[in-house]
């Protein structure tokens, strides 16, 4: 006998763990199935993000900034901190105990909300039943769902030939769990993850190589901001090799000897270690059966129309999984509108105004499009900007490197997109995607107080300056 549930979510990252909270804040008798075994060997909630993805990452990234900047920038606050050391393993236990804590946390909100937790492997057969082979045990159960929400996430993508093993060519799995700073570090893949998880190991003393096969840096951002931050990441010593493709890669004698081909023609680099950051594909292994109804897209994503629902009847799919960017808040977002849906309330996401940042030294960060879209559909904008350089708080901060760049529609006004690169890229953001939202015009953004001294002032600035009359610059 099943037992019976309004809603069973398989998967408990931040896109089912957040359709888990929200559908039983609505009332809804529902469960959640999780595979993942955390460091103690029991079940963990959060998925990629919480565990080895988004906080994880971050973690390091403020520990090894905080090293960066005692090393190289306290002095000129008149801080002389002496002799300056890093101790990786105590940097990797701090960044355990913050994974642990948002996991437990996530835990919790289950029983306070009543979600009910099953540590396994979730399976969807026709009709909705699930079937769970749980993790601690050979024991199936099964479960019966008037409606179930996938969110199986996604994994790394491998290249051909190049095999992960754990140690020497690693995903980001093993990139945040380098026990030492490896002397030389080979990234493939110069994207969001790459250049994340290169920063941490560069500001950590390791010379790291990025050999990307696009011809372009960051082609996904505005082309100013991408050349400025390419400028910036030369600077820094990380060395990103453009149109480089690898070709293959080889442990020997403890080295990983990469083959890489770029205009030149091939050639060998020797590493220590080798991340591979070459993307991300949805993960849907041993999750449908052949008689459950969901369809796949050629691209492996489960099939959803535009309110996150697959081809099987009541069964909806989000997060990684799915179409659109593979983004924690994307996921959560999808998560709460399909609790909502079932709920029997109305609910959208919008795509349009997802951000999307890259928590580099600089961050970037950038909501809408950029000015190459807006060229390409010929839509006639205007433009204005702002370098941080100009900002009282910036210099006072002793981090002025970047701007704010501010598109909008030359006859309405209506903001089209934000861009920008600069100290606190990823919180700033924030107030352009809440004006975008609310079809907000470059003149409403101008015609708002924002404290002085504060950053958010280069918002402010570049939003007078689409009008031509920003004050702290030529226009
Ligand atoms: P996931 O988080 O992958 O969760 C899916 C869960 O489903 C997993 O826990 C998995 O164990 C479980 N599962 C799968 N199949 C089954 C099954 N059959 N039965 C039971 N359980 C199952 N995004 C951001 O927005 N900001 C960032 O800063 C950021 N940084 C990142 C850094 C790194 C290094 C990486 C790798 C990713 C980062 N991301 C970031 C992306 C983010 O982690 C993902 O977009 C997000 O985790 C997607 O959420 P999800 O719920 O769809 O999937
Ligand atoms: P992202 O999709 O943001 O995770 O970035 C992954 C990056 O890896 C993309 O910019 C790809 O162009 C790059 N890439 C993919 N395959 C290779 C390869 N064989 N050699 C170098 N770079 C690659």
């Amino acid at each position: 006998m099943s037992e019976q549930f309004d809603v069973i979510v398989i998967g408990g990252g931040p896109g089912g763990y957040v359709a888990a909270i929200r559908a039983a804040q609505l009332g809804l008798n529902t469960a959640c199935v999780e595979k993942w075994v955390g460091r103690d060997g029991k079940m963990a909630l959060g998925g990629t993000c919480l565990n080895v993805g988004c906080i994880p990452s971050k973690a390091l990234l403020d520990s090894s900034k905080h090293y960066a900047h005692l090393k190289h920038e306290f002095a000129d606050h008149g801080i002389d901190a002496g002799e300056v050391s890093m101790d990786i393993p105590r940097m990797l236990a701090r960044k355990d105990s913050v994974v642990g804590k948002l996991t437990g946390g996530v835990a919790g909100l289950f029983k306070a909300n009543k979600v009910k937790s099953f540590h396994g492997t979730g399976r969807l057969l026709a009709g909705r039943e699930v079937d769970v082979s749980l993790t601690d045990s050979d024991e199936k159960v099964s479960l019966q769902g008037k409606h179930v929400i996938l969110a199986s996430g996604s994994v790394p993508i491998a290249l051909p030939g190049i095999e992960f093993d754990g140690e020497y060519i690693v995903d980001n799995v093993g990139a945040l769990e380098f026990e030492e700073v490896p002397e030389k570090l080979g990234v493939i893949g110069a994207g969001v993850i790459g250049l994340e998880l290169g920063s941490v190991w560069s500001r950590l003393g390791s010379e790291v190589v990025l050999l990307e096969a696009l011809p372009d840096f960051l082609p996904a951002a505005d082309a100013d901001i991408s050349k400025q931050a390419a400028r910036e990441f030369k600077k820094q010593r990380l060395d990103i090799r453009l149109g480089t493709r690898v070709k293959s890669a080889e442990v020997r004698k403890k080295q990983v000897h990469v083959t890489v081909e770029d205009e030149s023609g091939e050639s060998e680099l020797v590493f220590d270690r080798l991340l591979v950051c070459v993307g991300r594909k949805a993960f849907t292994g041993n999750l449908l059966s052949d008689d459950s109804g969901v369809e796949l897209t050629e691209k492996g994503q489960i099939q959803v129309d535009e309110k996150s629902h697959t081809t099987a009847e009541n069964v909806w799919a989000v997060g990684d999984c799915v179409r659109g960017p593979m983004l924690a808040h994307k996921a959560s977002e999808e998560g709460i509108a399909v609790a909502e849906l079932i709920a029997g309330k109305s609910a959208h996401i919008h795509f349009d105004t997802v951000p999307w940042v890259v928590y580099t030294d600089p961050e970037i960060a950038w909501v809408g499009r950029t000015q190459q879209q807006l060229e390409e559909e010929g839509i006639a904008f205007r433009s204005g900007s702002f370098a941080f350089a100009a900002t009282g708080r910036g210099l006072a901060l002793g981090h002025a490197t970047g701007m704010v760049k501010m598109l909008a529609d030359e006859e309405t006004d209506e903001i089209l997109g934000v861009h920008i690169m600069g100290p606190s890229a990823s919180e700033l953001i924030s107030e352009c995607v809440v004006a975008m939202e609310f079809k907000a015009s470059s003149e409403d953004i101008a015609r708002i107080v924002h404290a002085h001294p504060t950053l958010a002032e280069a918002v402010h600035e570049a939003a007078l300056n689409v009008g031509g009359r920003a004050i702290h610059r030529v226009n």
